[in-house]
């Protein structure tokens, strides 16, 4: 991106720090859309259900994949919510950013997953479809999610999406208590069907920006027995360096171990959050971190090359930098050059 030598790149860099600013390395590569944060979930570990909001207009995000792409040509791209295919225009929203030239992924809770739905998700050319199950059993599925019929609306989805080329399927489980010692299993099945696995470890629930450091005390899904977790990460850790299908990077995992002994406690990774990737939430704001105030919205009619660069984006980027919070160890914003 920088037209600068390293030499002078780094002076810049040196007195932008003194500013308590930081650029990006060059464009985002990764685009996050979340365009709902309506769910019908009461999930134990989330709070976006709760929202009311009500979704933005088609073609706000139409627009915003053109502006995306005219700025940073093709990038990966990941519609997530609340539930996303609570919008009966998610596959038009995909398949434009596929026309885009971007890889194009999705999160679901499964439970919308119909034939005629997988058939259109199929058309859109999306790559990736990200199917959350925390768990392998019923039991402890249906218990997270609070809703009887969880784990049964995933196997059904599986199926559904299988009958289908593409997306492919990326399982993605939120590591806690209730499901560790199931990992083994769930890994089996994975492996089984030619699918993936990603785990991110139990954060404060999601939709919940006030960040209280407390917030795993009073969490039902909070291990107090390390046993299982310790398996649980020594297994994926083991799958990772074999070259199975375990989604994170063996540094992630590892550093999860510390994280479930205590939380709070800053690890000494570097936050990337809003370094490589962009972020817009269903109210139109433009983040680099959902925790962090925003840095614009998409009513905004400056480019949005200069709002990445604007001093206020710069200013909150340097600010991610110093966060010292653990959501940096989660999927998004873990920096994986640190391990
Ligand atoms: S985790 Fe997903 S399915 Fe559960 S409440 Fe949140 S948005 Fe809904
Ligand atoms: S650690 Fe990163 S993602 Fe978490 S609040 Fe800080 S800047 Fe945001």
């Amino acid at each position: 991106m920088s037209a600068f030598r390293p030499g002078a790149s780094r002076i810049i860099n040196r007195a932008l720090d003194e500013l308590k600013m930081r650029r990006a390395p060059g464009r985002p590569t990764q685009i996050h859309l979340s365009v709902t944060d309506r769910c019908f979930l009461p999930c134990l570990h989330c709070d976006i259900w709760k929202n009311t909001d009500k979704d933005l207009p088609t073609h706000i995000w139409t627009t915003t994949l053109d502006r995306m792409a005219e700025w940073v040509g093709p990038a990966s791209v990941n519609f997530v919510g609340g539930e996303p295919l609570l919008r009966k225009d998610l596959e038009l929203l995909m398949a434009h950013a596929v026309r885009l030239g971007n890889e194009v992924t999705f999160n679901t809770n499964a439970w919308l997953l119909t034939e005629r739905r997988a058939a259109s998700i199929a058309e859109t050319g999306a790559s990736v479809c990200y199917i959350s199950m925390d768990g392998f059993t019923a039991k402890t599925v249906d218990h997270s999610r609070g809703r009887v019929g969880s784990h049964e609306k995933c196997m059904e989805a599986f199926d559904l999406i299988d009958r289908h080329a593409s997306p492919r399927v990326v399982v993605t489980c939120i590591l806690n208590k209730e499901n560790a010692a199931e990992i083994p299993a769930l890994l089996r099945f994975v492996q089984e069907r030619g699918y993936q696995l990603v785990v991110q470890p139990l954060y404060q629930n999601f939709g919940n920006n006030e960040y209280d450091p407390n917030w795993f005390k009073s969490s039902v899904l909070w291990p107090t027995d390390l046993g299982p977790i310790d398996a649980a990460l020594d297994l994926l850790i083991d799958e990772r360096r074999r070259g199975g299908p375990v989604c994170n990077a063996v540094g992630q995992l590892e550093t999860m171990r510390g994280y479930f002994r205590d939380p709070v406690t800053f690890n000494g990774l570097t936050c990337k959050a809003g370094h490589s990737d962009i972020s817009f939430d269903p109210q139109g704001n433009v983040r680099l971190c959902y925790f962090l105030e925003p840095v614009a919205t998409v009513y905004d009619m400056s480019p949005l090359a200069a709002v990445w660069d604007a001093p206020k984006t710069l200013r909150r980027r340097w600010e991610v930098s110093r966060c010292e919070r653990s959501c940096n160890l989660l999927n998004c914003n873990f920096d994986r050059s640190d391990l």
